[in-house]
């Protein structure tokens, strides 16, 4: 990888199927891999402007690795939200695994974890900022994901539209051929190799 180049990390995929109660396992059961840190690591070497990570992740891995300006496609669990599109009150941050979704403070609907469930639409900054990363990238790095998941299945076809070489890592081969290099195995195992 040449110094300075544009590079678009799209990372592992561990995204609830269904609302709170999944969202709160999710709080539970969080778990650490050394992938994010190897990403993180990238990212302090090469400058933030030069290294975009863009993740399906909802619990922070990668912030708490050290990666900033991470654009979580699918919302943070550690944040909540009220379900009122009409309400005022703005997400806040929280921890708190709840038995049963507690009442709004502004306007008593309940709350809810701040995720996109697989029928909701992108946050308009999310799909913005992706977007942007996408217009202007030389190397795009899928990790950990098959990329099936949409709005990600798209990334790779943007990425080669825009003449970036793009490459795949994880432990399972590529479900279509759409990558000009595969890499497969884990990737806590390949990445310091790739990008070392
Ligand atoms: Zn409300």
């Amino acid at each position: 990888m040449s110094s300075g180049s544009p590079t678009a990390i799209i990372s592992p995929a561990a995204f609830p199927t269904s609302g709170a109660s999944t969202a709160d396992a999710g709080r539970n059961s969080l778990k650490r891999s050394r992938t994010p840190d190897t990403i993180a690591e990238l990212q302090r070497r090469r400058g933030p402007e030069a290294v975009t990570v863009i993740t399906q992740n909802v619990d922070g891995l990668h912030q708490r690795a050290g990666c900033i300006d991470v654009i979580e496609l699918h919302g943070s669990l550690s944040k909540t939200r009220c379900t009122s599109i009409d309400c005022t009150s703005d997400p806040f941050d929280d921890w708190t695994v709840y038995d049963a979704p507690p009442p709004c403070p502004v306007c008593a609907s309940p709350l809810r974890p701040a995720i996109t469930l697989f029928n909701e639409m992108l946050s308009a900054e999310v799909d913005w900022k992706s977007k942007r990363a996408l217009r202007d990238v030389d190397l795009f790095i899928a990790i950990g994901t098959s990329g099936m998941v949409w709005p990600a299945a798209n990334f790779v076809r943007s990425a080669e539209y825009v003449g970036a070489r793009t490459v795949y890592v994880n432990k399972e081969e590529a479900p279509t051929n759409s990558f000009h290099h595969e890499f497969i195995g884990a990737a806590e195992d390949l990445l310091p190799v790739l990008l070392g």
